[in-house]
């Protein structure tokens, strides 16, 4: 334990991709930034315990889905084999550690005084208390508040039982479970219940509501949801988990629904309902920074809260808690810092859903331009007409754009289908950049790539697409 008293022109607390990318960049500017993280790692929930280790998971449950897919294309592998150990493994050490590792290495190569295991507690507006493996104060002149957020965690369901799991748990693949129930058909429960399902686990989903990914449009969700009741036990709408009981044979779960009614057992359960801001016990009253009743910290254009010195950035701030929402803004609120003109306005901030297929967007969609009455037309390409999608036996999937009817300008994109979420950042540049789909339809793809998908929507809003015989144009 070491003790400090310090002062700095930034302090930064959080070190996910909100808070160590502010940290770098203000420390390429001039600022001698101190970062505080409670953690030991740099990466915040992202890196250590979120995007990257489920990514890694999925990675392992993709080849294992085509190993067995092969199968019918003449290639047969056996059946896979697996390591727990060596698993666990390769997420936790050859893919976490080593990116927590970098990002440490970054800080310190680029002078960012990293504080890890340490909580920062306002005293007042300038100075923070630290309590952990350093203990002292440090007083400053700017902050940026980048916490994150946390799994939200019914009390019905906390019953201190390890069989029933977070994302934090069940992303440590304690062991496969024979049978697991999923609550919430959001994105963690989708993406964890791909892994476990490629695995051999039962996968029963329980979703509240009377689709899966509320946020999503429909006809992206479908593709998704006919394989996912493929290979999931069940998959149930309108459904509430009345109660959870944890006994020894497993944890007995009432469930109330149309479909489904009674008692039945699960070797594990994952609670994925949503995550809270990380907003509490920080005593951010005493610096006089307000907070939402559901635990946010409003903040403007420059990512400033209600006290000008203190900013805020990425799930503590506002929705979408998207980790590449928080680096965006980091640059925002560090560009503020250095007196530069700079406000966080996108047009398009990119979803992915990481499961198989994968679902992604960017900018309008239908039902924000339902909700808002924005006029649109809507130029889908299915992917039963790529060529590409073909040679990968993956015809599960769908382009669409939605485009300006009177200025022809790219509105936003939707895309399900394999590898979706390195396609939409087309979308991005595109509705950033204000083009329309002629620019699109222009601009040459290569063949043969899932790509080509993009520039025939595009080409649909010419009147007509190469692949597509009646070009469909719906106009709403
Ligand atoms: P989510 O909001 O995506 O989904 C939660 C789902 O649970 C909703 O559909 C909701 O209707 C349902 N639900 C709520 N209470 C319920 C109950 N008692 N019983 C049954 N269903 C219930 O939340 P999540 O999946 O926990 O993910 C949290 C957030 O993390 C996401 O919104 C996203 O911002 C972020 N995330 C992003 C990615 C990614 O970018 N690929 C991946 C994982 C998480």
């Amino acid at each position: 334990m070491s003790e400090m008293n310090k002062e700095t022109q930034l302090l930064v607390i959080g070190g996910g991709p909100g808070g160590y990318p502010a940290a770098l960049h203000a420390a390429d500017h001039g600022i001698k930034p101190i970062l505080v993280d409670e953690g030991a790692k740099m990466g915040g929930v992202c890196t250590n315990r979120g995007c990257i280790p489920s990514k890694a998971l999925l990675h392992l449950a993709k080849l294992i889905n085509e190993a067995k897919e092969a199968e019918e294309w003449g290639v047969s592998f056996g059946l896979p084999k697996f390591d727990l150990a060596k698993m666990q493994a390769f997420v936790q050490h050859k893919v976490v550690g080593k990116l927590t590792g970098g990002i440490g290495m970054l800080c310190k190569g680029r002078g960012v005084e990293v504080i890890s295991g340490t909580r920062a507690t306002f005293i007042d507006a300038n100075t923070v208390k630290l309590e952990g493996t350093t203990t002292g104060t440090i007083k400053f002149q700017n902050a940026i508040i980048a916490t994150g957020s946390v799994p939200a965690m019914p009390t019905a369901f906390a019953l201190g039982d390890p069989r029933i799991m977070d994302s934090t748990g069940a992303l440590l693949l304690p062991d496969i479970p024979k049978r697991m129930l999923i609550i919430g058909g959001g994105y963690i429960g989708l993406e964890i219940g791909t892994v476990y399902a490629a695995l051999g686990t039962k996968i029963v989903v329980v979703e509240f509501t009377d689709g899966l990914l509320a946020t999503a449009d429909r006809d992206l969700v479908k593709p998704l949801e006919t394989r996912l009741r493929k290979n999931f036990e069940a998959i149930h709408l309108n459904t509430k988990v009345a109660s959870l009981k944890p006994t020894n044979k497993g944890i007995l779960a009432t469930l109330e629904g149309k479909d489904v009614q009674g008692e039945e057992m699960f070797d594990r359960v994952l609670v994925s309902v949503g995550r809270r801001p990380n907003s509490a016990n920080m005593n951010l009253d005493k610096a006089g920074v307000h907070v939402t009743d559901r635990g946010y910290i409003p903040v403007d254009m420059q990512r400033r809260t209600n006290v000008p010195h203190i900013f805020a950035l990425g799930d503590v701030a506002e929705e979408p808690g998207l980790a590449h929402k928080a680096t965006a803004e980091a640059k925002v609120a560090v560009e503020t810092i250095l007196g530069e003109p700079s406000a966080f306005e996108p047009r398009a901030i990119p979803a992915v859903v990481f499961t198989d297929p994968e679902i992604a967007w960017a900018g309008l969609t239908e039902r924000e331009a339902a909700e808002k009455s924005i006029r649109f037309e809507k130029m889908s390409f299915p992917w039963a007409a790529s060529g590409r999608a073909t040679t990968l036996a993956r015809n599960d999937g769908l382009t669409k754009l939605l485009i300006d009817p009177g200025t022809q300008r790219i509105l936003g994109m939707g895309i399900v289908g394999i590898g979706a979420g390195e396609m939409i950042a087309e979308g991005v540049l595109a509705i950033e950049m204000g083009a329309v789909a002629r620019d699109v339809a222009d601009s040459i793809h290569p063949h043969p790539t899932l790509s080509e998908t993009i520039m025939e929507s595009a080409e649909m809003a010419l009147g007509g697409a190469t692949h597509v015989a009646k070009p469909k144009k719906v106009a709403k």
